[in-house]
């Protein structure tokens, strides 16, 4: 049985991100991805500029395929109430970016080639081992590893088989539509968050066109997603409003269930468990793959640090959880707090939201906050 220091499973854009940061001389890390082949996943990713440090950190910035979020408009439908969020006021050249999801995990997929981090596709992990020296890997295909680091990165497949793991669950009985939309207009690098009585809608600039986030019942997501083209720009139009311009074209649509999973703590036995598989959260807040990578960087320079017999050894693995608790659990209740008051038109008056949005855009340093939590992931002061 083949032996290595740190085994991910998972080379999704955090399990890839991990790999690439902690990847050195001498130390052999390896990842195992269940799909046969790279991504071609089409959902866009909103990431902040905290992202974009930790990838070109990680050498694989897709700087090509980034679109700079200029500003924010958040407002609501039917009601009052809006605010902007601006890079210049935030004293940045962008407030974030957005990058399509496919071609992310390709600039982490070139970048592990080049560095000679392998990738093994069309390995499902199915079981796992833990003892006191390490772990022991089982793939469907009949095979095993074993590495002294096991870094669960596999969006959640595997952390429930792990003893002492258990999870916070909660159904926001809710859809993402997602689809990549065309205006009559160009966008400016303005990003639209809307919240309607029904849940709320964004819009992020990619390319020359946006990248459409629509949240709705289950019921009605199956409905937008088969509809055709003309009616469901209709639909769109009607619940979004102009602000935006006139919608003019719709390609890729698909629909995500909404959730909130989190793990009671992030370390088991020689293990770690980051990105999706530790917290999914709902993209309201676009905080899941900014909080992911925040695992990755922090847990790669843990990985750095330590003496190669010391790695998940349990003082390191606690550092790690220490390390994650406020902000992992910050990220959670911050992301179900926008989902409460902002995502469920049914549980506060249109009245209440205006308030908030109101507020936000009367005291700048509410804002700032906001815009910290976005930016950052955390305020900085
Ligand atoms: C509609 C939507 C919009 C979103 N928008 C944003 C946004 O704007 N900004 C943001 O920050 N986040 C956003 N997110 C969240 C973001 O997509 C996730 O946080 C991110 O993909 C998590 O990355 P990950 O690598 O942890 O997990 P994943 O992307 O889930 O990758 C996990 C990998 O593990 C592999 N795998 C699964 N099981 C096994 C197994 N048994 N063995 C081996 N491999 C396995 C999978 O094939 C996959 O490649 C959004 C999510 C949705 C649904």
């Amino acid at each position: 049985m083949s032996g290595m220091d740190v085994a991910v499973v998972g080379a999704g854009p955090v399990g890839s991100a991990l790999a690439a940061l902690a990847a050195r001389e001498g130390l052999r890390v390896e990842l195992f991805e269940a799909r046969r082949a790279p991504s071609a996943d089409g959902r866009t990713l909103a990431l902040s500029h905290a992202s974009r440090e930790c990838l070109e950190e990680a050498g694989a910035w897709p700087a090509a395929d980034a679109t700079p979020i200029l500003s924010i408009h958040v407002s609501q439908r039917g009601g009052p109430g809006r605010t902007v969020i601006d890079s210049k006021e935030q004293g940045l050249p962008a407030l974030g970016y957005t990058v399509p999801f496919a071609r992310l995990e390709a600039a982490l997929a070139a970048r592990l080639a080049t560095i000679g981090v392998p990738i093994h596709y069309g390995r499902a992990c199915e079981s796992i081992t833990l003892d006191g020296a390490g772990a022991t890997l089982r793939f469907a295909t009949g095979e095993e590893s074993r590495a002294r680091l096991l870094v669960l990165a596999d969006g959640g497949a595997n952390a429930g088989k792990i003893p002492g793991i258990t999870f916070q669950e909660k159904d926001y009985g809710q859809q993402a539509v997602v689809g990549s939309v065309k205006t009559d207009r160009p966008h400016g690098g303005r990003a639209y968050e809307r919240f309607t009585p029904r849940g709320p809608m964004a819009l992020l600039p990619v390319g020359e066109r946006y990248a459409l986030v629509w949240t709705a019942s289950p019921q009605e997501a199956a409905g937008l997603v088969a509809m055709e083209e003309g009616e469901f720009l209709a639909q769109l139009q009607e619940r979004f409003g102009d602000r935006a311009g006139r919608f003019v074209a719709v390609e890729s649509r698909a629909s995500f269930p909404l959730r909130l999973r989190a793990v009671n703590t992030p370390v088991a036995l020689h293990t770690a468990i980051i990105g999706n598989a530790a917290q999914a959260l709902h993209p309201i807040a676009g905080q899941g793959l900014n909080l992911g990578l925040r695992d990755a960087a922090v847990l790669a320079a843990a990985i750095v640090g330590a003496a190669r017999e010391d790695l998940g050894g349990a003082p390191m693995l606690s550092a790690y959880r220490d390390a994650r608790r406020r902000d992992a659990s910050r990220g959670v209740v911050f992301t179900d707090m926008l989902v409460s008051l902002f995502g469920d038109g049914r549980r506060i008056p249109t009245w209440g939201r205006g308030l908030a949005l109101a507020a936000l855009d009367l005291f700048p340093p509410a804002r700032r906050l906001l815009a910290e939590r976005m930016i950052h992931g955390a305020p900085t002061s």
